[in-house]
């Protein structure tokens, strides 16, 4: 759900002193710091086992909003995470996707994709239930994640 509905509401979480990611010392569920950004994964599995989110560091909105330089980390960053992610879950499609409409705090959100997985041939809704055939062990597809990092 998008916030901007209230502009007075939208105007304060667009700044950091307002943002409830940098006013909370960074995201909640941090299992890995990269270059420029952390990755989060939360203690449910949703319904696309690896599912995980990389925030940037630093306070910012929209990707147009990075210097070339934090451009190019936060995308070797995603590039890093994408490999991970993929080599530990044995996914055979790794989506992304960049929203900032309820925590505008530049984030990208990372969906391995599985035969059978509960959105086959359609956009994926993370508010749906798990999907039970493709969940296995959520603390130990962390673990792997976080070592498969390691390797890159
Ligand atoms: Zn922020």
């Amino acid at each position: 759900m998008s916030r901007w509905g209230d502009p007075e509401e939208w105007a304060r979480l667009v700044t950091s002193e307002g943002c409830p990611i940098c006013t909370g010392g960074g995201p909640t569920h941090i299992i890995a710091e990269l270059e420029v950004s952390w990755l989060t994964m939360g203690d449910d599995p949703g319904p696309l086992p690896g599912s995980c989110a990389l925030f940037l560091r630093r306070h910012a909105v929209e990707l147009h909003e990075l210097e070339p330089d934090e451009g190019c980390a936060y995308m070797r960053d995603i590039q890093r995470v994408s490999r991970a992610v993929k080599e530990a879950t044995g996914a055979v499609k790794m989506n992304y996707e960049i929203h900032g409409n309820t925590i505008p705090h530049l984030h990208t959100h990372f969906f391995p994709r599985y035969p059978g997985d509960a959105f086959e041939g359609r956009p994926i809704d993370p508010r749906q239930p798990p999907h039970t055939t493709v969940i296995t062990g959520h603390a130990a597809l962390k673990r792997r994640i976080i070592s498969a990092l390691q390797g890159y």
